[in-house]
């Protein structure tokens, strides 16, 4: 999904509670395609969350939403030290960290 503005139709992520392009709040959803491309990534070499341990690669990802005039961008990781290329496709999955949560993340498609 992303956030879209009812009054001057932007589309912004990550969700904020105002339009960041007119202040307005009269916000909903639109659907977002599931596939994506590479915008940039970087590994991270530090463990900071225990659900991610590093080495990972976070990826930044482009998704052409429909009605969007720009790319809207959505963060990702993946385990370990991967080298992507940028515009490398990337498609939607749901992972389970623990009971009761579960997160948007981006594989690379083969
Ligand atoms: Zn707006």
């Amino acid at each position: 999904m992303a956030q879209t503005c009812q009054s001057c139709g932007n589309v912004q992520q990550p969700p904020r509670p105002r339009c960041i392009a007119c202040h307005g709040t009269d916000l909903t959803w639109r659907d977002a395609p599931a596939t994506g491309t590479v915008h940039s990534w970087t590994v991270v070499e530090h463990q900071i969350n225990p659900h991610f341990p590093a080495p990972y690669t976070v990826l930044l990802v482009d998704v052409a939403v429909p009605g969007a005039t720009h790319p809207v961008r959505y963060l990702g990781h993946v385990p370990g030290r991967t080298e992507p290329a940028v515009g490398d496709a990337v498609r939607l999955v749901f992972e389970d960290l623990a009971e009761g949560v579960t997160i948007p993340n981006w594989v690379l498609d083969d």
